[in-house]
């Protein structure tokens, strides 16, 4: 935490009470793993958070993080979108995991994957002005309270961060309850969650930065869009986007649940 900057003021007394409440349910979490056993993720094998064969699947399907074609909504506002690899297989099995099946204990082996595309997405963006500022698309009050822990920013704090950058959580819901990462926005149409998201966050002290947003799926890009038109609104340099995973760009959002579902569904793939 002490790396972040910009959470102190105007802090709600319900955003204290979530941490509190983060704090305890991730308190239990451990205090169950003592009596019950650890399983894979990804495969059900019990033992470890990641069973050898899934991590090495992991590790390869991530191996590369790359800069990618922007999505729609990102082409006009001219940034560089960075990816860990494609929203399939482990990876999404562990995201899915993470962030709608209670494994936060996947937060250290997420927190690996995302270092690697803050390091190439640092290293490209050197020789630009200023330090660079990582800011995490924010969870929505109401999906806070549903998983009790802010999935992006959480894997964020807990990544490896490039030398002469921070983290800054820039960007709040103006609305609790409204908008947010929710599954279900997976399965809308492009237009129809690029006007879902327009106007849900609000960017703050950030006028003169250089800011990279960072999420998590990056689906039809309307919500990683949003952020970016925020943050520039309110004064910064956006040059780039950082996410997890990305979906194919001939695949519509449907059909990458379609995809993704019986995917995680059929572990575990023979392995090499
Ligand atoms: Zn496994």
């Amino acid at each position: 935490m002490t790396r972040t900057t910009g959470t102190g003021h105007g802090t709600s007394t319900l955003a204290r009470w979530d941490r509190r409440a983060a704090r305890v349910g991730a308190w239990c979490a451990d205090a169950l793993e003592l009596v019950l056993p650890v399983t894979c993720a990804v495969c059900g094998e019990p033992g470890a958070t990641l069973c050898r064969g899934c991590r090495i699947m992991l590790r390869r399907s991530t191996a590369r993080p790359a800069a990618v074609r922007p999505p729609g909504p990102l082409e006009p506002s001219g940034v560089l979108v960075y990816t860990a690899g494609e929203y399939e297989h482990e990876l999404a099995a562990c995201l899915l995991a993470y962030k709608n099946g209670g494994r936060t204990d996947l937060a250290p082996t997420l927190a690996a994957v995302l270092s690697a595309v803050l390091a190439a997405a640092a290293h490209d963006l050197r020789d630009r002005t200023g330090p660079l500022h990582w800011v995490p698309v924010p969870t929505s009050a109401r999906a806070r309270r549903r998983r009790w822990f802010d999935p992006v920013a959480d894997v964020l704090d807990a990544a490896a961060l490039p030398s002469g950058t921070e983290v800054h959580r820039a960007l709040r819901h103006r609305a609790p309850g409204r908008g947010g990462a929710g599954g279900a926005q997976k399965t809308r149409g492009r237009a129809q969650r690029t006007r879902a998201v327009r106007g849900v966050m609000r960017a703050r002290d950030v006028a003169g930065r250089t800011c990279v947003v960072v999420d998590d799926v990056l689906t039809t890009g309307a919500t990683a869009a949003e952020a970016v038109h925020r943050l520039e609104q309110a004064g910064a340099r956006v040059p780039a986007v950082v996410t997890l995973a990305g979906v194919r760009a001939a695949r519509s959002p449907r059909e990458n649940e379609v995809m993704s579902n019986p995917v995680v569904r059929e572990f575990p793939h023979s392995l090499p």
